[in-house]
């Protein structure tokens, strides 16, 4: 029998969690965070550790696992994590220690979740790096194999189990990009495989549901970005602010710069700490970037050569949801020694992700270069979450006995339920909403 429980990440996006028993042996799929609570919390506790477990629960940031640890705690086997987006991995450090057991992803993932646990003092883990495509035995029952698929961070995955019953898979969060400009694409042979086997039961990330047509490629991006970087009038300096995970960007970024001959700086600290991962588990050679600054003093010094040869640099930048502390917010507030103006362009790389802080922090930070005359570009970028089209692909692709969508609020799961029919899903008999804290049981 096959029981999935919905922790977080079904009534809306963020803090993923989900727990599969199959026949008494209990899989968790992503620990992950609740990014606007996380970033109210962090308002008013900057030095967060694990001795936070308690509030971070309280203050809904992380999923609530209280009750389930009592009943079912022992039968956990696994944790399994899809990638190192925060709102998936976040939460590891605070709620796996007490399940005694594995917790397994990607390389890359692993490296994220290995600074998350410095960062918040907490005790060693046992961490198992799984390549994607490399088989692993979690019990007599049930083997596990991650999937290589394409999404916004490197060595992204979706999670298939064996089971007796058939494959059971989830996928949160994935796009399919067939030119990936970093890393493999989708590793559709595996997943025909998967079908051939049988799959019993496919939970599905929703977040672009609603969206028509299919989600475009990173490489479009990288054609957009090398469009405005040559459109910017040579002696302009052109700060680019994107996602600090988004290495395959990041990268990009810096080729189209090298080729338009403007040398590059990267500023910002979680810049540091995915530029290292991706190094760390060769996503990139340690030459392909420059050395990330972070520190006043550095980001300071190296200003100067900045100001000192306009047109020269691009600098590519924390700060694009205008989120405080962050590079762009210090450089706007004046604690830099580095004043913009008009001769300079602020690309954002990013959609402003919609929540009321974010909203109101972005429309402050743009209004503020506005009024210094800076030029400015923005959602220069393309989701990592699958399109409608790209939904309707993997599911004739897999054609699972059971449909789970997941990553969304009630709308982006409706969505999803609703381009299932077309393959014959029904709602009720096999595809199913489930709702944060709600469980059911599959046969
Ligand atoms: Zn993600």
């Amino acid at each position: 029998m096959i029981k999935v429980k919905a922790f977080g990440g079904y009534s809306k996006i963020g803090k993923s969690m989900t727990a599969i028993d199959i026949d008494g042996e209990i899989i968790i799929t992503d620990m992950g965070a609740d990014i606007e609570k996380l970033v109210n919390f962090e308002e008013d506790k900057n030095d967060i550790t694990v001795n936070d477990l308690t509030a971070l629960i309280d203050n809904n940031v992380i999923p609530d696992d209280r009750d389930f640890f009592m009943k079912e705690g022992k039968k956990v086997k696994a944790i399994v994590l899809t990638h190192g987006h925060l709102d998936h991995v976040w939460a590891v450090p605070f709620l796996s220690q007490k399940y005694k057991c594995p917790v397994i992803a990607t390389p890359f993932s692993i490296k994220v979740i290995e600074n998350l646990m410095k960062n918040f003092r907490a005790k060693s883990l046992r961490l198992i790096p799984l390549n994607t495509g490399t088989p692993y035995n979690i019990s007599d029952n049930i083997k596990l194999e991650l999937v290589n698929v394409t999404h916004s961070i490197p060595n992204s995955s979706m999670i298939a189990l064996h089971t007796k019953y058939g494959a059971i898979i989830y996928a949160n969060d994935w796009k399919f990009d067939n030119t990936p400009t970093l890393g493999r694409k989708p590793d559709y042979e595996k997943l025909e495989q998967l079908r051939k086997e049988g799959i019993f039961l496919l939970i599905s990330d929703s977040t672009n549901a609603e969206v028509d047509g299919y989600t475009f490629s990173e490489s479009i991006v990288k054609t957009m970005l090398e469009d405005i970087v040559k459109k910017t009038l040579d002696n302009k300096t052109i700060f680019i602010s994107t996602f600090s995970s988004h290495i395959a960007r990041i990268k990009n970024i810096v080729e189209i710069s090298r080729k338009l001959n403007r040398n590059t700086m990267i500023f910002g600290r979680s810049m540091d700490m995915y530029i290292k991962a991706a190094i760390n588990t060769n996503v990139i050679n340690k030459g392909a970037l420059p050395e990330v600054a972070f520190r006043r003093e550095q980001i300071n010094g190296l200003l100067k050569h900045v100001y000192d040869r306009p047109g020269k640099y691009v600098v590519i930048c924390t700060g694009h949801q205008g989120e405080r502390g962050a590079f762009l917010d210090k450089l706007i507030t004046g604690q830099y020694q580095y004043r913009l103006s008009g001769e300079d362009a602020v690309i954002f790389s990013s959609r402003t992700i919609p929540t009321p802080i974010n909203e109101a922090n972005k429309g402050m930070l743009k209004s503020a270069l506005e009024s210094l005359n800076v030029n400015v570009a923005d959602n220069v970028h393309v989701s990592g979450h699958a399109s409608k089209n790209d939904h309707k692909l993997l599911i004739k692709m897999l054609m699972p006995k059971h449909l789970i969508p997941s990553h969304g609020g009630i709308e982006k799961l409706s969505a999803n339920i609703e381009l299932a029919r077309e393959f014959g899903y029904e709602l009720n008999k096999n595809s199913h909403i489930l709702l944060d804290g709600q469980e059911i049981t599959l046969e």
